[in-house]
């Protein structure tokens, strides 16, 4: 269905993903913005249908570095959308109870029901992610995550649950970039966090988490998307394409009328 899907069993480089790519879009970007206000106008379509349905669950994973674009996106993609179908899930740093159980403890009870759209920003793919890179648990136990993973997203996508996984994919210099502009602009102190100045000296490790993630728990159940995501206007027009061809490739049907509805009278 993309360009930008991992192909299960694959071997991700992220060296050779250029986040600046737009091949999927041949015009200028005004036209790609009122594209992309047609496709949101079908996704915003397909979803009432899907929460009329009552049937199919949506699970949308969202993973990225720091200003990576989760919360962008999320503002851009479901812009639109009617709030009552939608629930984020944010997954922080987990609390002292959270870290007495499993690590799929608390992400089971946010996957979606019927006829709901989840977005998870940030997600358990943080216990193979920042949980390697500052070797918060052994590497014995992290390793065997990528199988777990696997197998916990398998069993949701048999039970009917269809699961997008989307790693938006910016540059260090990037980042480097929105880390200024957030330094630069009082209404965006709030987001900056000095912590993450931290994080971005460990870049190559994150990437190599990553790397190793995408590639061991892309499935076809459960596929990785790789969104070029410099430009935030490609990566929403992408990320909503995605969106919108997955929804009607599930040809979803309002639920039949009760009946004999063209013999009711309201008087
Ligand atoms: P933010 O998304 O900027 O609000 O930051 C949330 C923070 O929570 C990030 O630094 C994540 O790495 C951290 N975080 C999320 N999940 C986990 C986890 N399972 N273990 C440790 N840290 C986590
Ligand atoms: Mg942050």
């Amino acid at each position: 269905m993309s360009r930008y899907i991992v192909k299960p069993g694959g071997k991700v480089r992220l060296k050779d993903q250029d986040p600046e790519d737009k091949s999927d879009w041949k015009g200028e970007r005004e036209e790609a913005e009122l594209e992309l206000i047609k496709l949101r106008q079908k996704l915003s379509g397909l979803q009432e249908i899907l929460y009329a349905q009552h049937k199919e669950r949506i699970l949308i994973v969202l993973q990225a570095m720091d200003t990576g674009g989760k919360d962008g996106t999320i503002r851009h993609v479901f812009e639109g959308v009617n709030p009552q179908g939608v629930r984020i899930a944010n997954f922080k740093a987990p609390s002292a109870v959270e870290l007495d159980h499993d690590y799929l403890w608390r992400i089971h009870p946010l996957v979606p029901g019927k006829g709901e759209i989840v977005i998870f920003n940030r997600s358990h793919y943080e216990d193979v992610i920042v949980v390697r890179v500052h070797e918060l648990v052994p590497e014995k136990k992290w390793r065997k995550r990528y199988d777990q993973i696997a197998a916990f997203e398998s069993m949701l996508a048999e039970e009917g649950v269809t699961i997008l996984k989307f790693y938006l994919h910016i540059d260090k210099d990037e980042q480097k970039e929105r880390l200024e502009a957030r330094l630069a602009e009082p209404s965006k102190h709030w987001k900056f966090n000095p912590r993450d100045l931290d994080e971005r000296k460990l870049w190559p490790d994150y990437m190599e988490a990553y790397e190793e993630a995408l590639s061991k728990t892309s499935t076809r159940e459960a596929p990785w998307y790789i969104i070029p995501a410099n430009r935030k206007w490609y990566r929403n027009l992408v990320i909503t394409r995605i969106l919108v061809d997955t929804l009607e490739s599930l040809d979803m049907k309002y639920p039949a009328p009760p009946a004999d509805l063209d013999k009711i009278v309201v008087d």
